[in-house]
């Protein structure tokens, strides 16, 4: 398959982190959730790991310069040499810079990239995340709407589930005021050059899968 960058655009609980998984897995690319890689540089208690928790229990950003080395470090992996489905990640229109600058030889060398935007109201977020459950992993489950097969306990990996932090009500309105302050001014480059596919998140998830499967499928080869 031709080299390929996906980037998933999204508030909190829009489920692009689901959507993201299903989509690496389909397509066999490696899904890079800069959440789950700070989440486990706080677990392995790293410097960075430290400085990235204050930020992240209070709904903040956590400062560019630490996802820049995160970013960089998991790109000269040997399994991102085909291409990452990036899920979090650019946040902002510094992020967004850095990305691309990283990912211009690539592009200029015939890499495939695109963004996908999985979109949902803020009532909608507020709902969703009061009932998200996560686990060390990177799973993430909803209550509701997608429970694991034992209560509290994840399919992976049997352990327990955890309310995140920043899964807080107030951190949670924290959040998406960042989003629409920040993420939002980042489409524009991606709708001028036409690269971006507007998903309707508030659908079922299988819906929303069905959608980014119908839409994506012009765009690359999903087989
Ligand atoms: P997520 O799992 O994507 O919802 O991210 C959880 C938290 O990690 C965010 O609220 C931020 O504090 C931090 N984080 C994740 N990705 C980024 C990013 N690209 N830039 C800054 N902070 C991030």
């Amino acid at each position: 398959m031709q080299k390929t960058f996906i980037i998933f655009f999204g508030p909190p609980g829009s489920g692009k982190g689901t959507q993201a998984a299903k989509l690496a897995a389909k397509i066999k690319l490696p899904l890079v959730s800069t959440g789950d890689l700070l989440r486990q540089e706080i677990s392995k208690e790293s410097e960075l790991g430290k400085i990235a928790r204050k930020y992240m229990d209070a709904g903040k950003l956590v400062p560019d310069e630490l996802l820049e080395e995160l970013v960089s470090r998991r790109l000269k992996k040997p399994d991102a040499a085909a291409g990452v489905i990036f899920d979090g990640y650019p946040r902002n229109g510094e992020q967004q810079e850095f990305l691309l600058g990283k990912l211009k030889v690539a592009i200029r060398n015939g890499a495939k990239i695109l963004g996908i935007l999985v979109d949902v109201s803020d009532e909608q977020v507020i709902e969703r995340i009061g009932g998200r459950r996560a686990c060390l992993c990177g799973a993430v489950y909803h209550v509701t709407f997608n429970p694991p097969k034992a209560e509290g306990i994840c399919d992976r990996d049997g352990k327990k589930l955890f309310i995140r932090d920043d899964d807080k009500p107030d951190v949670v309105r924290d959040r998406l005021k960042t989003y629409h302050k920040q993420s939002r001014g980042m489409f524009d480059y991606w709708e001028k050059s036409g690269k971006l596919l507007k998903i309707d998140g508030g659908q079922p998830i299988d819906k929303v899968w069905e959608e980014i499967e119908g839409k994506l499928e012009s765009r690359i080869n999903l087989e």
